[in-house]
């Protein structure tokens, strides 16, 4: 089962792939413009975008682009949705980074054949980075995407946030010492104090509730990632 994000302004259209996809197995979510649908994917994971290239505000190729060029978002394969007369949109999305595409009126089999042939390459490419991804309990940290993932959520971490994350949860049950954090964290502040991190710590904990409490205060010491397993 995968999650699906279909950006189409046509409710027809929406309908009938949310319909189709469903009874594949698939978890469907729909957007009605590029702006909506950019924002779902900043907050939730997918596994594959339809993207209708006729939207009402940004056009489908203007969200490919955008797409593309955030680091978060960049892996997920796109299929564009073109209507007939969109020819040279379809050779400017796939030189944008979109992975394939159907023409309106589409047949819906040929639709899911296709579905599933960029499902299936993700989940390759996707294997080898898990990896390197970090899960605890419903906590995801993934290196790759500099995303964390709190139950279905993307938590919205700043990337300092993210590297005091990871770093810290790379090695459960070892207290670091503020000033020892900051160097790790080597973002290039001119001035910091030892606050800086807590000010860090205090943010990202309430990003990343109900799992705040892995993070622990150690007096005297600084902080330390709960030991788990
Ligand atoms: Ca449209």
């Amino acid at each position: 089962m995968s999650r699906i994000l279909v950006i189409e302004d046509e409710s027809d259209i929406q309908t009938l792939l949310r319909f189709n996809l469903e009874r594949e197995g698939h978890t469907v979510m729909v957007a009605g413009n590029g702006n909506d649908g950019l924002h779902e994917l900043r907050r939730h994971p997918f596994d594959l975008v339809l993207l209708d290239l006729m939207l009402p505000d940004r056009d489908g190729l203007e969200v490919c682009r955008i797409m593309r060029a955030d680091s978060g978002l960049s892996a997920i394969p796109i299929i564009m949705v073109t209507a007939k007369g969109e020819e040279s949109d379809v050779v400017l999305g796939l030189g944008l980074g979109a992975d394939d595409y159907v023409t309106k009126p589409f047949r819906i089999k040929e639709l899911l054949a296709r579905i599933k042939v960029r499902l299936s390459r993700h989940r390759d490419e996707e294997s080898s980075a898990q990896r390197k991804r970090l899960q605890i309990d419903k906590l995801v940290i993934d290196p790759i995407r500099h995303q964390v993932i709190v139950g279905e959520e993307i938590a919205p971490v700043t990337l300092t946030e993210f590297k005091l994350l990871h770093f810290l949860a790379s090695h459960p049950g070892i207290a670091y010492g503020r000033y020892d954090l900051l160097d790790r964290l080597g973002d290039g502040e001119a001035v910091v104090t030892d606050r800086t991190i807590d000010v860090h710590v205090r943010n990202l904990r309430s990003k990343i509730r109900p799992y705040d409490h892995y993070i622990e205060t150690v007096r005297g010491v600084g902080y330390r990632f709960t030991e788990t397993g």
